[in-house]
């Protein structure tokens, strides 16, 4: 950590800086649903590196692609045919994919995204959610964990998220925010405001506040205000994508956006999203009006992961086996949690998992997710981690295709033995 912190600025990722872990952590591989530190020690990994490895850790079909498309020689740009074969496949999958360009990661699709919106319907602002996150560039950093001021009450003004910090005033004027899952505030922001909004964004399940899956008839609230005001709505499918089905939660929620961003997952890990979208949407970029651009897009050997990615997935079709451990899990944690007498809260669907701590009632929406404790929250996964189980700092757990019902049981005995171990103190 000294060495990281002489070089890395911080040393190690905001990830264990923010939650205040008390690790140095450095990790010298990975092999299915197992990674190991540097000094050896083996962690079944719930991280799968915040989300991509939906086939585990150097799934055999994927380096083999990544190696054979390499060693043709480094192509990037458009240029090889397999970016085209690519396209084609997420064409016949993903119902809303009438057409599509391939960026590097989750924040440049959704910026490519905003452009085409305000190309196409001559309005600047846009809508957005509470709690949920739409990548790190400067004008879509804004509010992860802020309140919205209808959240607060009318007296408090939002509190800018450290999200935020370092970001121009103005970046902050480009949205609306809402509270998630309340389609009346966003009708009456919508009456108000529509003129001027260009956009509705919206992660299809919130996963980056707790995991809340959307309310009965949200979605499709949001898809018929949007037809009504020429608002593109964009699913920003980045956690959901690959990982909820092959076709995304789009497909199983039966809600058609706009347009739609796809990373993490679609690569196994290697630098590739897509934004996927209508055509009359995407039309925007064929025309030029909207510049897509980016030297290192689609280098083949991103695509040859990609590729590699949805062929195992299709293959395979792990995703009832993945919900079923998912349930399993959840079960497992909500049992043991009432055991050790924890006012542990378990949310997700399917392969996404989150456990937060509270000393209020069940939470399930994001306004009580920002009542979470934080430090009981670092004390669990710390502890986890130690005892050989790795969990995202703020309490996401994602499992991939190659983990097992072994995988899930030592899981649940390690929370065992750390909650009853938080209860010693
Ligand atoms: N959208 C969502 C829903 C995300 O979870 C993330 C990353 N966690 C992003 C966008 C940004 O993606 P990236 O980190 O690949 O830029």
């Amino acid at each position: 950590l000294a060495r990281a912190k002489n070089v890395l600025a911080g040393g190690v990722s905001s990830e264990f800086r923010k939650y205040n872990h008390p690790h140095a952590l450095f990790y010298s591989h990975g092999s299915g649903s197992r990674i190991y530190d540097v000094d050896g020690n083996e962690y079944r990994d719930f991280t799968l590196s915040q989300g991509p490895l939906i086939l585990g850790h150097s799934h055999p079909e994927v380096l083999k692609a990544v190696h054979d498309y390499s060693s043709k020689g480094q192509l990037f740009a458009g240029q090889h045919i397999m970016e085209l074969e690519l396209a084609e496949k997420l064409q016949e999958l993903i119902p809303s994919a009438e057409m599509m360009r391939f960026c590097l990661d989750g924040s440049e699709a959704v910026q490519t995204a905003f452009r085409v919106a305000r190309s196409k319907t001559g309005k600047s602002k846009f809508l957005r959610f509470e709690g949920h996150y739409h990548g790190w560039l400067d004008n879509v950093c804004f509010g992860i964990s802020t309140p919205s001021p209808e959240a607060l009450g009318p007296r408090k003004a939002p509190t800018p998220s450290p999200w935020s910090q370092g970001l121009p005033p103005d970046a902050i004027n480009e949205f609306h925010l809402l509270p998630w899952n309340d389609l009346d505030l966003v009708k009456a922001k919508l009456a108000e405001s529509h003129h001027e909004i260009a956009a509705i964004i919206t992660e299809p399940i919130m996963c980056n506040n707790g995991c809340i899956v959307p309310k009965e008839g949200f979605l499709q609230g949001l898809r018929e205000l949007c037809d009504e005001y020429n608002i593109a709505l964009i699913f920003d499918e980045v956690i959901t994508g690959f990982r909820i089905g092959l076709k995304g939660a789009q497909t199983y929620f039966g809600i058609t956006p706009d347009m739609s961003i796809f990373a993490k997952a679609i690569g196994s890990g290697y630098p590739i999203s897509a934004i996927v979208g209508k055509k009359e949407w995407m039309e925007e970029i064929s025309s030029a009006r909207v510049i897509h651009a980016g030297t290192m897009n689609t280098a083949n050997p991103t695509v040859a992961a990609a590729m590699a990615t949805v062929s195992v997935l299709e293959r395979e079709d792990p995703y009832a086996k993945m919900f079923e451990l998912g349930d399993q899990l959840r079960a497992g944690l909500k049992e043991i949690a009432k055991k050790t007498g924890h006012n542990m809260i378990v949310s997700g669907i399917g392969p996404i998992i989150h456990t937060g701590f509270s000393d209020g009632e069940a939470l399930s929406e994001f306004r009580d997710v920002l009542k979470l404790d934080k430090a009981k929250l670092g004390q669990f996964i710390s502890g986890l981690h130690d005892d050989g189980v790795r969990v995202i700092g703020r309490g996401l757990w994602y499992l991939s295709a190659v983990h097992t019902e072994e995988d899930i049981l030592f899981a649940l005995k390690s929370v065992e033995k750390v909650l009853m171990k938080m209860n010693e103190k």
